[in-house]
């Protein structure tokens, strides 16, 4: 071992950092492995930059990146074939810069709990080494120096140094940690593995983690049938060069496919994606893929990967990436986002208000040259990404604005129209008397076939409005668009449903009106349902069942916890029977005696409630022993 030069004390106000930095950074041990890698591969890319300036011109031809660990001596060592450090540079790098960054991280962040977001800022990535380690090495070669001209640094976590000379072979540095007791556990080929891959995946420097056999050609056997012989290969662990820094020109389809596949192993192809590349007023590069949502889509979320200059930083894109296309899946990457300042600050941060408002726009602008050039194609498309387009509409006011034009509505008989196109469509058998347009929808076709039905009857069109963010959906629809009303189909008799003042003629006159009524009311005798005597026509239903819009709206917002209505939610279901006087079985009703009268209007309230599900149990059994009756 090389004599020691010189001993020092670092110079810094603030007595024994690392106990302090040790204390912040404790959730977050692993990211010492993404500090010292992402060192070496600055190193690495300085050197690159050096030699294509003409400012060096010694051998850059294998410039990997090792990472390696020994169980036995309880080390790991990162090494690179970068710039490196003299003695000099090691004293100003790492003893004063550093520490000068990690007293001002002690002064700012003393109380703060979120440091460990903070670790780079203050060029304190090295010294994360402390967290894993009780004594760190450095042995560095500049690529100033000849052969043989090095450095060696070490220190022990307290302020105390050690600097001296030691002979290298090779230029680059070599930084070998210690581990401490407590962290053993990433003295293990997985544990390395597995940060290595989340972290430094897509580095622009080849890292080298191991090695591992391959399989190649070997010639010809005595049979002349090709033989193959296993070699042993050096392990690399990232892709250096992924396919968002490359040019979206220079790129096919199947590209974005296979590294689709190669973020995402198991899942099924996305639909489209957008390859975002902006260098101004920000830095921003990535590809956003859409994914064919599924209904648990809590789950989809969090998939976007942030990363800064290839270098994983987060998952968690929330604030840098809208809200409404948080399930959007694949990578962004910008080293203008502070992704080492906390979150609320995040929040705040102009940069990353801009980036979020920039991939608004690019994912409208995509949606809308999907739209423009294959409308069937699009059409296709929409019940996948019909959930992307709703959030975005009902939370963000300029994404409505650019797809107002693109956004589809689907109707019960699967036919796709823009709003305006579906407003041209309807108006001439669907505008009250007020001029509004009714938008009529169903949310269920199956429950809410007979009124769908019935709707069509009088030639009226009815959407399919059944996802889950289609409550929300509506009423911001019925917000934007003028005079436009929007009810569902169940919401009203079918004759009501559009209030236009021409009326059907009753056969019934205002006494036996009042006459059917109690008759209804008594065989009914439900205080939550409310009998109306209407008079449709002879060929709808004799009992029609509805909640009115208003009632079932106030529920459902009550339901999703939406403030001051959530009395609704205890309140008992109201419904209105609407009795259809035109009907002939109210003409049998009226002529029949008093005990059949009951019989005959039980039957048909509850054929009404049958035809909606709403009949169960008793009811049910009666129902079914009265029909028998009936029928024998
Ligand atoms: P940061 O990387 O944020 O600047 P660090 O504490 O990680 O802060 O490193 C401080 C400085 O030490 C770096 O800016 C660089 O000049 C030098 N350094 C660290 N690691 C290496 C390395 N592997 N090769 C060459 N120089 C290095």
């Amino acid at each position: 071992m090389a004599e020691v030069q010189e001993k020092g004390t670092i110079s810094i106000h603030t007595e024994n950092i690392f106990p302090i930095i040790k204390k912040f950074l404790y959730s977050d041990h692993e990211i010492f492995l993404r500090e010292l890698v992402s060192n070496a591969v600055d190193a690495t890319q300085k050197l690159r930059k050096l030699t294509s300036l003409g400012e060096y011109d010694g051998e850059t031809g294998d410039v990997k990146i090792e990472v390696s660990f020994d169980k036995k001596k309880k080390t790991i060592t990162v090494s690179d074939k970068g710039i490196g450090m003299t003695g000099e540079e090691i004293k100003k790098y790492i003893n004063q810069i550093a520490f000068s960054g990690a007293a001002e991280f002690v002064e700012k962040f003393k109380d703060k709990t979120d440091a460990k977001d903070i670790i780079g800022k203050f060029g304190l990535g090295f010294y994360s080494s402390f967290m894993v380690a009780d004594n760190v090495e450095i042995i560095s070669r500049s690529y100033k120096v000849g052969a043989d001209e090095g450095a060696k640094w070490v220190c022990d976590g307290s302020t105390a140094f050690e600097l001296s000379a030691t002979k290298k072979k090779t230029r680059g540095t070599d930084v070998i940690l210690h581990i401490n007791k407590d962290s053993e556990e990433f003295l293990d080929e997985w544990k390395l593995k597995g940060i290595l891959e989340k972290y430094c995946k897509f580095l622009p420097v080849e890292i080298k983690f191991g090695t591992k056999e391959e399989s190649i050609d070997d010639g010809v056997d005595a049979d002349g049938k090709p033989k193959q012989k296993k070699i042993t290969v050096d392990r690399i662990i990232n892709n250096p060069a992924p396919l968002w820094i490359k040019a979206p020109a220079d790129l096919k389809d199947e590209d974005y496919l296979n590294f689709y596949k190669e973020l995402y192993p198991f899942s099924e192809d996305p639909l489209f994606w957008i390859h975002l590349n902006v260098d101004y007023p920000f830095n921003l590069t990535g590809v956003l893929y859409f994914p064919k949502v599924k209904n648990d889509f809590e789950m989809q979320k969090n998939k976007i990967q942030l990363y800064s200059r290839q270098v994983f930083i987060t998952d968690e894109v929330k604030d840098v990436v809208p809200d409404f296309l948080m399930m959007l899946h694949g990578v962004l990457d910008s080293p203008d986002i502070p992704l080492n300042v906390s979150r609320s600050y995040l929040q705040s941060d102009a940069s990353v208000k801009k980036i979020s408002q920039h991939i608004t726009k690019k994912v409208a602008d995509k949606l809308a040259e999907l739209f423009k050039k294959d409308r069937k194609d699009f059409e296709k498309k929409w019940d996948d990404i019909n959930i992307f387009v709703k959030y975005g509409i009902i939370s963000d006011e300029k994404f409505y604005d650019r797809a107002k034009d693109f956004a589809l509505l689907k109707n019960v008989e699967g036919n796709y129209f823009t709003f305006d196109e579906y407003k041209e469509k309807v108006k001439a058998s669907q505008t009250d008397k007020d001029s509004n347009v009714v938008f009529l929808y169903a949310s269920d076709a199956g429950k809410q076939d007979s009124f769908i039905q019935a709707a069509k009857t009088k030639s009226y069109d009815v959407l399919l409005l059944d996802g889950i963010l289609d409550n929300h959906f509506i009423n911001t629809l019925e917000q934007k668009l003028e005079k436009v009303q929007i009810k569902r189909v169940d919401s009203e008799t079918a004759d009501k449903l559009i209030d236009k003042d021409e009326k059907m003629e009753s056969v019934l006159s205002d006494e036996e009106k009042e006459q059917v009524k109690g008759v209804f009311e008594k065989a009914i005798a439900n205080k939550n349902m409310t009998v109306t005597v209407e008079s449709l026509s002879p060929e709808d239903l004799p009992v029609v069942i509805t909640m009115s819009e208003f009632m079932r709206r106030m529920k459902d917002m009550s339901k999703m916890g939406g403030g001051g209505y959530s009395f609704m939610g205890t309140m008992p279901d109201n419904y209105n029977v609407a009795i259809n006087g035109n009907h002939t079985i109210v003409q049998k009703i009226l002529k029949a005696e008093e005990e059949q009268k009951t019989k005959l209007a039980k039957q048909a309230y509850d054929l009404a409630l049958l035809s909606q599900n709403m009949l169960t149990g008793a009811d049910l059994t009666n129902f079914i022993k009265r029909s028998v009756e009936l029928v024998s």
